[in-house]
């Protein structure tokens, strides 16, 4: 089989999407590829922006190559799979584009694990996976024509919708060492959420675990890399030593959690190579604080949410530290680690004036503290769940028009005004 995977052009306008718009490394891309080679098929990927193609240009390489199938994420790397842009403009305009020189067209990402049906119909996609994408990708390549067979897909028989299985999980020791080429490295300048000087090398994102053992209730994490589970630390270090020897300096781990691992944070210190990780500031002690500036960690994003033990037992955080023990972690995480992020959200219940003077306390001592932000009931979050049941093929909609009408300040990350859905995506396209 060809396999076409592309990562398209993301444009941003009008979203509510609060995530970082520089391109990252497309991993499930990357893992699939990988897999689906070594399983003997043709595989061709291609990163609009690493890439550097317009969009005639990637459609004129896919439709030289003829895939059999071609894969198209729903969000920008499994980095953004939590907090995806809602709308689904992006791959419409890439489906149109391709027309027929895509074959048979495959939706993975975060729409297509929550709400299949409705990602398919949009798009005009044929196959959903649903949850992690990398073996059910495989698994197609030797069933499409026994799709009854393959569990995490949902598709349109006999004018009727299909949805097999639950999301799909991966075991992690099944995934390869990644191996980028050199171009999309050095395309990749960014280094991700990373603030200090001088920034040397060219950035890369990895990871060492995917999923976490919590279940916060604003984390959309439940219908996709929700089990936490470890990579194999060989592999992830043969792609770590791949990357340094390709010039990268600096990688940002994905991983929902990042949690303390004193095995991976003494390798990390061999290397020269500096990273970035988002963590719970409460699942560090001190020591292991000082082993992770040590082995070269310049940028941790730890998500504190809420100030008061009320907020943060209502977004079911299960925090055992109080709010000064708290600030105490990342006032001494902020010694050794040149940029200490605790990230705020809205809890409803803070008292605006305390949660001032804590944020002022905090940059008093080095560390950034956002202004709480407005939290958007992901579809397939537990808070969504709470407010409207298991979600259907307006989940999407829904959220949005709430989040639109509940909240008047925004991310100061984001530039304009969000709008509704229905004026960011295209009509939905015929499902065939
Ligand atoms: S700790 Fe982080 S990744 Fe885990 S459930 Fe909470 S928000 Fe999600």
């Amino acid at each position: 089989m060809r396999y076409a995977l592309i990562n398209p052009i993301w444009t941003f306008e009008g979203s509510i999407y609060f995530g970082c718009r520089d391109p990252h490394l497309p991993l499930e891309l990357g893992y699939a590829k990988q897999m689906l080679e070594g399983a003997g098929h043709e595989v061709l990927l291609l990163d609009a922006t690493l890439d550097h193609l317009s969009q005639s240009e990637l459609c004129a390489r896919v439709a030289t190559f003829g895939p059999d199938m071609t894969v198209i994420p729903t969000a920008p790397s499994y980095l953004f799979w939590r907090c995806p842009p809602p709308e689904l403009r992006v791959p419409q305009q890439l489906v149109q584009a391709l027309g027929a020189a895509a074959g048979i067209r495959i939706l993975v990402g975060p729409h297509a694990s929550t709400t299949p049906r409705a990602a398919l119909r949009k798009v005009g996609g044929d196959i959903a996976v649903l949850g992690e994408c990398e073996e059910v990708l495989v698994q197609l390549g030797s069933h499409l024509s026994r799709l009854q067979e393959v569990s995490g897909i949902a598709y349109l028989h006999d004018e009727q919708w299909r949805v097999q299985g639950g999301p799909q999980m991966v075991n992690l020791a099944s995934l390869p060492a990644l191996h980028w080429p050199q171009h999309f490295l050095s395309a990749h300048r960014h280094h991700h959420h990373r603030f200090d000087e001088p920034q040397q090398g060219f950035g890369a994102e990895i990871e060492a675990s995917r999923g976490c053992p919590y279940a916060c209730s604003f984390c959309a994490k439940t219908d996709h890399r929700d089990q936490f589970r470890r990579r194999p630390l060989d592999t992830l270090l043969e792609e770590l030593d791949g990357l340094i020897s390709q010039g990268v300096r600096y990688v940002y781990f994905i991983d929902e959690i990042f949690l303390p691992q004193r095995p991976l944070l003494q390798a990390l210190k061999q290397r020269p190579v500096q990273f970035g990780i988002q963590t719970r500031i409460d699942l560090w002690k001190p020591e292991m604080l000082d082993l992770l500036g040590e082995s070269g960690c310049v940028s941790v994003e730890a998500g504190v949410e809420s100030l008061s033990e009320r907020g943060r037992d209502l977004l079911n955080k299960h925090c055992r530290l109080k709010t000064v023990q708290l600030q105490e972690r990342l006032i001494y995480a902020r010694r050794n680690i040149p940029f200490v992020q605790a990230s705020l959200l809205d809890s409803q219940v803070d008292d605006h004036a305390q949660v001032e003077e804590w944020r002022q306390t905090l940059l008093a001592h080095g560390v950034w503290a956002n202004k709480p932000v407005p939290m958007f009931p992901y579809p397939g979050s537990p808070d969504y769940i709470k407010l409207w049941g298991v979600p259907d093929d307006l989940a999407w909609e829904r959220a949005v028009d709430y989040y639109l009408q509940m909240f008047s300040e925004f991310s100061d990350i984001q530039e304009e005004l969000p709008r509704p859905l229905e004026h960011l995506e295209l009509g939905a396209a015929a499902a065939s």
